[in-house]
């Protein structure tokens, strides 16, 4: 069953618009710039420009905007969905790669009363995705956590109503089947000579056509890696799995793994992501220190991605696959630089972080030099330095050029291609906006209910931090470990994490290993996180019906750290080896694919209690407070 029949199915079809620029995007954001996209080759001549003016930039940028101070807290979600097609005659699922369609009439309202939205569209790397955000940030008070959920349902029904009656729009982290054949609508066959990622199994047009950022990137990180993207991730052994696994024509597999080979099979993952406004740069720098070393335990949490081009994988997440899939770095390369330009961060950028800046970080020393020179303190200039050790991949010819002291799209450039766990972003040129940090690892969870939990308790976490000085940070080197235990298979469960003794000391350094649920819920003298939010909420005026949402959230958050929910991983996991259809041999059929959409697409109707527990409320959906457009 489908959950939400669209009443608007009948609206003029626009047909598919492949390759055209459509009307769609007037975004002021830099990285949707339209213009002639240089390929790597041309890129390349420009590299060393981009990046000294990039650094200029920067440091022109600091000059003007390091002493703002007294910006509130504004914070705001970015959710993505992937829009699924069911054929329910023949009992298949596909991807249906409408977004270039929808998108121009989902950015109408925007468009015509920028100032009274109540959510924003934006294209995401797949012609199968869109990205909503609230119409405007959130601020500071506890009543705006009471509007995510609702706001968040106001923004699916707004996506599923321009959607025909067969299609879906659903917040799962990765489509299943991604890759296997005909599994976009409509059907198109890769290209492995000629695309732009050489893919076996991805064609180009399941990459977004309406913006040429997109495979501007896929084409010029594959020309400068110099080969075509591989990914490897380890499949999940079933007793009727083939030992070893290993798939005819597939040349480029490893045995017992499953094999991707396109910058898709990662950037076509969804993640939930929240960005925070700081006061000034200096709390802004706390932020992103203290949110670091929860990146791994967030992540474990919130796992939700155990499919893999139709195969069960013995992994939980997606981080691994984003990473390998946007990974430019030339084999030379790899030794000195650890890291794909899509990873867990390096250095802490807090004079308390300083000491736990325990892993080796890469740069050019006249890059590192030139920012020093322009009045930036050591671990700031480290951590700008870091990013721009990689090169431009995306490049517009009408970009070249540009004045330092206004612009900041070389900078811009740069930052935007680092997708790390953490991202610090300084104030745009000649906006209102702060400092702010945004918080990128979490997968997108099933429904909004779960993902209000989660950003609302990210939020409360920011405020319980900066409120009791609270100080999580340890060695780097520990929290790369926890980053890679994060992932594996019912990570939350079975695996332990380093953590700090006393997060309310920062004199006593010492850490050690615990579980998530201790961490969470807390053990011994080690009072969890969610006892010193609900400390903090205590002191804090929260009216009766935010505070019910809010236990609601930190309950489900709580009983996911103990067992006694399902994460989205295991939730599918389990669903797709209980099937009927289920061979024991790994495999996702269309039939198990199938029943699994129709499952998520009638959650919000039906709950199913292992993954939401009986928090989950009915509240209607229809009457979003207007907090956000007042
Ligand atoms: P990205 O750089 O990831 O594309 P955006 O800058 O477009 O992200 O916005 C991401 C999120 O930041 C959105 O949820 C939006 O509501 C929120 N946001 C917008 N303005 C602010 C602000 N001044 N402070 C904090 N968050 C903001
Ligand atoms: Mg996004
Ligand atoms: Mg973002």
């Amino acid at each position: 069953m489908i959950w939400e029949k669209s009443s608007h199915y009948l609206l003029p079809k626009f047909g598919f618009a492949f390759g055209c620029s459509c009307s769609i995007l007037q975004l002021r954001h830099s990285k949707y710039f339209r213009g002639s996209p240089l390929t790597w080759e041309e890129t390349k001549k420009w590299a060393e420009h981009v990046k000294t003016n990039g650094i200029q930039q920067f440091i022109n940028l600091y000059k003007r905007l390091q002493h703002r101070q007294g910006d509130c807290l504004k914070w705001g979600d970015e959710v993505e969905y992937i829009i699924v097609r069911f054929d329910h005659s023949s009992k298949n699922t596909s991807v249906s790669l409408r977004a270039n369609e929808v998108l121009p009439i989902l950015r109408q309202p925007e468009n015509d009363h920028p100032e009274s939205v109540k959510s924003l569209w934006r294209p995401e790397y797949a012609s199968y995705m869109v990205e909503g955000t609230p119409g405007k940030p959130y601020g500071a008070l506890p009543a705006h956590l009471n509007i995510v959920e609702a706001n968040m349902t106001a923004r699916r029904k707004e996506a599923q109503q321009q959607l025909p009656l067969d299609e879906t729009v659903l917040s799962i982290a990765n489509f299943p089947r991604l890759g296997c054949p005909g599994f976009t609508y409509p059907v198109f066959n890769p290209k492995p000579e000629s695309s732009v990622s050489r893919s076996l199994f991805f064609p180009d047009e399941a990459i977004f056509q309406g913006h040429p950022r997109f495979t501007t990137l896929t084409r010029n990180i594959r020309s400068r890696r110099g080969s075509k993207i591989d990914i490897q991730v380890p499949i999940f052994k079933d007793v009727n799995t083939p030992s070893p696994f290993i798939e005819e024509g597939v040349d480029e597999q490893k045995p017992d793994h499953i094999y991707m080979d396109a910058m898709g099979f990662g950037m076509g993952c969804c993640c939930l992501q929240v960005t925070f406004q700081a006061c000034n740069i200096s709390e802004a720098r706390t932020l992103y220190d203290n949110l670091a070393p929860l990146c791994p335990i967030m992540l474990a949490l919130t796992a939700a991605t155990p499919f893999f081009r139709g195969h069960i994988a013995d992994v939980d997440c997606r981080w691994n696959v984003i990473s390998g899939s946007v990974d430019c770095r030339q084999p030379s390369e790899r030794e000195r630089i650890r890291k794909s330009r899509y990873d867990s961060i390096d250095s802490y950028l807090s004079e308390d972080g300083a000491e736990f800046n325990d892993i080796p970080i890469v740069y050019e020393e006249e890059h590192y030099k030139a920012l020093l020179e322009g009045g930036i303190d050591p671990l700031l200039a480290q951590h700008v330095a870091h990013l721009f050790i990689r090169d431009p991949v995306s490049l517009f010819s009408e970009k070249i050029h540009q004045d330092n002291l206004k612009d900041s799209d070389h900078f811009e450039n740069i930052q935007s291609t680092n997708w790390q766990t953490m991202r610090f972003k300084p104030p745009p040129p000649e906006s209102s906006i702060g400092w702010r940090v945004e918080f990128r690892p979490c997968e997108v969870q099933l429904t909004d209910f779960e993902n209000a939990a989660v950003v609302c308790f990210i939020v409360l976490l920011t405020r319980v931090v900066l409120s009791y000085k609270l100080c999580f940070l340890m060695p780097m080197s520990k929290v790369d470990e926890n980053m890679a235990r994060a992932q594996k298979k019912n990570a939350v469960l079975d695996e332990k994490f380093w953590f700090r003794n006393d997060i309310r000391n920062k004199d006593k350094k010492e850490y050690s290993l615990m579980t998530v649920s201790e961490i969470i819920n807390g053990k011994d003298d080690f009072p969890g996180l969610i006892s010193l939010i609900q400390t903090y909420l205590n002191s804090m005026d929260v009216d009766a019906d935010s505070q019910c949402t809010l236990q609601k959230y930190l309950c489900l958050i709580s009983k996911r750290a103990r067992g006694e929910l399902d994460t989205a991983a295991k939730w599918l996991r389990d669903f797709a080896t209980s099937h009927p259809g289920y061979k024991k041999d790994s495999v996702i059929t269309e039939e198990i694919n199938y029943d699994l959409m129709c499952r998520i697409s009638s959650l919000p109707v039906d709950p199913c209690p292992n993954l939401l527990g009986t928090l989950y409320g009915s509240k209607t959906t229809e009457d979003v407070p207007d907090i956000l457009t007042k």
